[in-house]
């Protein structure tokens, strides 16, 4: 299920909702294979920047790149993308195996093709012994473990995450953190992490954007953040303000 590593860059973006701009020039560029992270508080952009990556949401002036390419034309279904909630958003009414293979159908793969892939994505998440159950019998982990499955299945180039983990109790987010960072790992996925969570963010990512008021503040690696905030509102927002 290894894919070809792409890098992201994002070009001068901007987007509104009506009059009300919320990205306001958005400059970036994530490297191939990265797990990246988008952190800052509520209401600083981060879903917005992150579904305009997916397709969703108004459409953004400035360049999208995945691979080189510009897709901010493209339908979310031709990004290459996939994107996980923070809420699973399972189908009620289908089992385990046929929420992941939803995806395979939906792309018309051969029935003698979805079987395996179905089976290497449930094995890569830990879950093939649940793939008879209904969603409902599940724990809040092992759904948000299949909502991953059904992600990757279809083989992304890019993973996209919103708040994946918040929905989850503490011991729980910390073990799926890792699980994730793994997964992410084995798979070669470039991938951006949303969290307001600045330790979540510290212990996954490679490096990471703190945004506020729809502008990135700064990027670089958590420790480079840490230790040399470029401003006030960084320096706070991490707590290394003295
Ligand atoms: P975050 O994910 O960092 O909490 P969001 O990207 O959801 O922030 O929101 C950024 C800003 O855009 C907020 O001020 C929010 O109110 C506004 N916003 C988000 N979605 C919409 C929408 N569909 N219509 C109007 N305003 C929106
Ligand atoms: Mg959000």
């Amino acid at each position: 299920m290894k894919q070809q590593m792409v890098g992201i860059e994002i070009e001068n973006v901007h987007l509104s909702f009506g009059n009300t701009e919320v990205l306001t020039g958005v400059n970036l560029k994530i490297e191939p294979g990265e797990f990246f992270a988008f952190l800052g508080p509520s209401g600083s952009g981060k879903s917005t920047l992150l579904r305009a990556i997916a397709g969703f949401g108004p459409r953004p002036s400035g360049a999208i790149k995945i691979g080189g390419k510009d897709i901010v034309d493209l339908p979310p279904w031709k990004r290459n993308v996939g994107m996980v909630f923070q809420s699973y958003a399972l189908w009620p009414h289908l089992s385990v195996r046929d929420n992941v293979a939803f995806g395979l159908r939906e792309r018309k793969m051969p029935r003698n093709e979805i079987g395996p892939r179905v089976d290497a994505a449930l094995d890569l998440v830990g879950l093939s012994h649940l793939a008879d159950r209904m969603p409902n019998q599940l724990s809040g982990g092992q759904q948000q473990r299949i909502a991953l499955a059904r992600t990757v299945v279809v083989e992304p180039q890019v993973l996209l995450l919103d708040e994946p983990l918040s929905n989850l109790d503490a011991n729980l987010r910390v073990q799926m953190r890792r699980e994730l960072l793994s997964l992410q790992r084995k798979l070669g996925l470039t991938t951006i992490f949303v969290t307001h969570d600045q330790e979540e963010a510290n212990t996954t990512s490679d490096r990471m954007a703190v945004l506020d008021g729809g502008v990135i503040q700064q990027v670089g690696s958590p420790q480079v953040l840490y230790d040399n905030p470029q401003n006030l509102f960084v320096a706070n927002f991490l707590g290394t303000a003295n």
